[in-house]
């Protein structure tokens, strides 16, 4: 069975794919006469092993070459059908007539442009001739956006060519490039070399294009030297960069701003003619109107006492010698060692030893994979995170997979090693993969590559860093994805930090559920660390130290003593209710994510689930929970918490940072502005309906309370509200609360129209932090930013629970701001009813609150509410 097959037979009917790669053994071509294929572009011709996308590069898709393009027009090789143009317009295939199929494909990443930059000047089932436009792209649209403009041209019918020699110079629509057969092909004459000397250009030339040099311009300039016979360089005065002027990718990147000062140097038997020429080119401005302006030394102004590496104007943590700013992502401090983990592709030999060796080594590195996925599986089913392991059943299914394998022997019985062959067969199953339309087997790719590097791992004897993990972990990664968060082994990894990712992230969350330190946004330059150094991670204080001093660890010890007695303290009366000095109730319930967080809540005290992010059930699942599977969930979580803890079940949250493996969204290009919460479900009822039905199925086993996430407009609620009615109508289930998130500012400016609709409100002031500041809760860089105690979200906060309180409702918090203990007292004070808090913290977040009072809690609110910063807010709380 194939991978494409595997993964639709695992994701139920899914529709056939649009190119399954299969299609390419398909098609029969005719080989008895040789073609002459014209280039599609002009400029340099490069081997195409030389390309910098190793699907290229290593062939996959068929032999060919690369074209450094001089010119932005893609034309027909030769008189045929297009049998394909990509819906980007970055690819084209034509059909010869004899079924040799060429493939031209801009540039590297293109794809992600979507589009942008790109005009199809053909369609599918067009007939072309030779030299006839198919794609037009705008080198200065695309050029900054991808790694490089290098154009691979390609025949995937198979049929052996004769190229012609790396570094020749062709002309679009005029030179071939390659034949298929076994004929030769001539590289076109060379320019005669010249000995006279060169000319260079003594005085500046300053830029005076509006837009700077960009594409339409610089083809001027390729258009004026090509009449010529000699070498043009332009040089950027300002950066020393210099570089061909023929070339078009040359002269963008040599980013040729308004202002910007360069200098020409023309070498050849015409060089004067050539330079003359040039100047005058750039004085007419190259077929633009210029402006009127003198040489900056930035590009863009005349000002030159502008110091370029001004320190940030607001101030960011320093780092000194011994210790590394980071931002709290999820509580507590860590005592430990740096060990550093990357998803790099390791370094491996291309040639190989005996095939049947190189082949025995394979077979057993894919053994030895499935029998650490199988121990992983076994420790997370053991550490009560069975529900997050399906992804890595799935990839022990394809490791079962003959096709990796078997494509992976081919290469190995051309002499290269198991490494580069299992590395080439599992990176173009994921191109291939990758490249599909269906949405869910594309983002399949991602798998392939995740189950083919640990075979690499185990081929080339790095074990991965987690299988030997030393004791007291501080775990220093790029990034970490939710999934991989669950996958920590808890006994060994006390800390985590990562130089990206945000304070908020679902990575944070469940960090924080799993009680691991964790910052996130700490500099690159604790990759210089080397693994073993000794640190401190605080995430209280928003740093990480390294190499502490003995007396520092031991006031970390003794800080950590007296919060495990403070802790000690509050586990004791954790199941007592959380009511201040002067008698008001608190209700200090959960957020979970899984029957196992509701069983350890429970254990710590929550009066209930203020929030089960239901998404988090199904995150590793690749295909759709059915109905009654849903509700056999439902009923262990209520059950567990019993009819006397209310359970408030969120409806599915995914999209933004939130993927869900069966229901893989388009790219968007603001997630979180996109289609997610509950977008999702208003888009796609069913999805909502059967999450719907199960919740009401199973809502006898406890005392369920439905909410929506993401709610912007009444009419949204209205609309999911109905099918819950419809639902709860046709099941006979009544007593079923709804409420809302309240997560984006529209949904607490209009409160006050809510609250007479809904039965409840939940603040998610992660998310209404982000929508309400601009910050995107994940952001790397502005991280410290996201601080729900900002004021103005403060005050969207209280609009909303005056707003509930006001039509005898009530509003709780969600978000982390609720687990945060400098937060309690003002959201007391701000009339909020129920804290719902990460689980490890519930007992210390109810110990707060029996500590204060609550009239001098809403003095505390009030003022709050007249600060001018979090950082203000936060004086105050201390
Ligand atoms: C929130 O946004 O604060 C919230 C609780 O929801 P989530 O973090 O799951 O987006
Ligand atoms: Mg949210």
């Amino acid at each position: 069975m194939s991978i494409f097959q595997k993964f639709k037979s695992m994701l139920g009917s899914q529709p056939t794919p649009a190119q399954p790669v299969e299609q390419k053994a398909a098609v029969t071509t005719t080989k008895a006469e040789a073609l002459k294929l014209i280039a599609p572009l002009s400029g340099e011709v490069v081997s195409i092993t030389e390309s910098p996308d190793p699907v290229f590069a290593q062939k996959m898709v068929g032999d060919g070459v690369a074209i450094n393009p001089t010119n932005d027009t893609v034309v027909a090789p030769c008189d045929g059908v297009i049998t394909q143009c990509h819906a980007s317009r970055h690819a084209v295939s034509v059909k010869s007539d004899s079924g040799v199929e060429i493939l031209i494909h801009v540039g590297v990443d293109t794809v992600t442009l979507k589009g942008e930059g790109f005009t199809a000047k053909v369609k599918e089932g067009d007939r072309v001739k030779v030299g006839q436009p198919l794609i037009q792209f705008d080198s200065a649209v695309v050029g900054p956006k991808v790694p490089t403009l290098q154009t691979a041209v390609l025949i995937t019918t198979g049929e052996s060519i004769s190229c012609i020699p790396s570094g020749s110079v062709v002309a679009a629509g005029k030179d071939s490039v390659f034949m298929t057969g076994e004929g030769k092909i001539e590289a076109p004459a060379p320019v005669k070399k010249d000995t006279r000397p060169s000319v260079t250009v003594s005085e500046e030339i300053v830029i005076r294009n509006p837009q700077g040099l960009h594409a339409r311009p610089t083809a001027t300039l390729i258009k004026i030297i090509r009449d010529f016979n000699s070498e043009v360089t332009l040089k950027n005065l300002n950066t020393g960069n210099e570089g061909p002027a023929k070339s078009l990718t040359s002269v963008m990147s040599l980013q040729l701003l308004l202002g910007t000062p360069v200098n020409v140097t023309v070498e050849g038997p015409d060089a004067k003619e050539a330079l003359k020429a040039v100047v005058e080119g750039f004085k007419s401005g190259l077929g633009e109107e210029v402006a009127d302006v003198s040489a900056t030394t930035d590009g863009s102004a005349n000002e030159d006492d502008i110091d370029e590496n001004e320190a940030p104007l607001l101030g960011l943590a320093t780092e000194d010698d011994n210790s590394l700013p980071g931002v709290k992502a999820a509580p507590g401090m860590a005592i430990g060692q740096l060990v550093h983990q990357t998803n790099e592709v390791p370094e491996f030999n291309e040639q190989g030893g005996s095939a049947t060796e190189e082949l025995k080594q394979l077979d057993n590195a894919i053994a030895k994979a499935n029998e650490a996925l199988g121990k992983l599986i076994d420790t997370m089913n053991a550490d009560g995170m069975g529900s997050h392991s399906e992804v890595f059943i799935a990839h022990q299914q394809l490791l079962d997979d003959p096709a990796l394998r078997d494509n992976a022997k081919e290469t190995i019985d051309k002499g290269k090693s198991a490494a580069f062959a299992w590395h080439a067969s599992y990176e173009a199953e994921a191109y291939a993969l990758s490249k599909l339309d269906d949405p869910m087997l594309a983002a399949r790719a991602a798998d392939v590559q995740d189950v083919g590097l640990r075979v690499l791992r185990q081929l080339l004897n790095i074990e991965t860093a987690a299988a030997q993990l030393p004791d007291n972990t501080i775990l220093v990664l790029d990034d970490i994805a939710p999934s991989e968060v669950v996958t920590l082994d808890r006994k060994r990894v006390v800390g985590l930090c990562t130089l990206e990712g945000g304070a908020t992230s679902h990575a944070a969350i469940l960090s924080a559920s799993m009680g691991i330190p964790y910052l996130v946004s700490v500099p690159a330059s604790i990759r210089e660390q080397a693994d073993g150094t000794p640190a401190i991670l605080d995430a209280g204080k928003s740093r990480i130290r390294l190499h502490p001093s003995q007396q520092e660890i031991k006031s970390c010890e003794d800080k950590r003593k007296a919060s495990a007695a403070a802790r000690a303290a509050a586990l004791k009366v954790a199941h007592e209710k959380a009511i201040t000095k002067d008698g008001h109730h608190m209700e200090v319930v959960a957020n979970i994510g899984s029957q196992e967080d509701a069983e350890k809540a429970l254990e710590l005290g929550a009066e209930g689930v203020g929030l089960l992010r239901s998404e988090f059930l199904y995150m590793e699942r690749v295909s759709e929970p059915s109905v009654a599977e849903q509700t056999k969930v439902y009923e262990g979580i209520l059950g567990a918490m019993g009819k006397d803890r209310p359970v408030i079940i969120r409806t599915m949250d995914v999209g933004g940072d939130k993927p869900l493996a069966y229901l893989p969204l388009p790219k968007e290009e603001n997630p979180f502005l996109g289609e997610r919460g509950v977008r999702i479900g208003i888009n796609r009822p069913a999805i909502l309906r059967k999450q719907v039905r199960a919740i009401l199925k199973a809502a006898h086993a406890g005392s369920a309370r439905i909410m929506f996430p993401m709610i912007s407009s009444l009419n949204e609620f209205r609309a999911v509200k109905a099918l819950v009615r419809e639902e709860q109508e046709k099941l006979g289930v009544k007593d079923v609360e709804i409420g809302i998130m309240i997560e984006v500012p529209s949904a607490a400016l209009l409160a006050d129209q809510f609250a007479k609709e809904v039965d409840f409100f939940s603040i998610g002031t992660n998310d209404l932090t982000q929508y309400t500041l601009a910050v995107d809760r994940g952001h790397p860089r502005l991280a410290s930013m996201v601080d729900g105690l900002h004021p103005a979200v403060l005050r969207l906060i209280a609009m909303t629970a005056q707003a509930a309180n006001r039509e005898g409702k009530w509003a709780g918090i969600c978000g982390s701001l609720g687990s945060d203990p400098q937060a309690v007292a003002i959201l007391t004070g701000l009339g909020v009813k129920e804290l719902s808090v990460s689980v490890p913290v519930l007992p210390e977040v109810k110990a707060k609150v029996r500590e204060l009072n609550y009239a001098d809690c809403k003095k505390l609110a009030a003022k709050a509410l007249e600060q001018d910063s979090a950082e203000a807010v936060r004086k105050l709380a201390v």
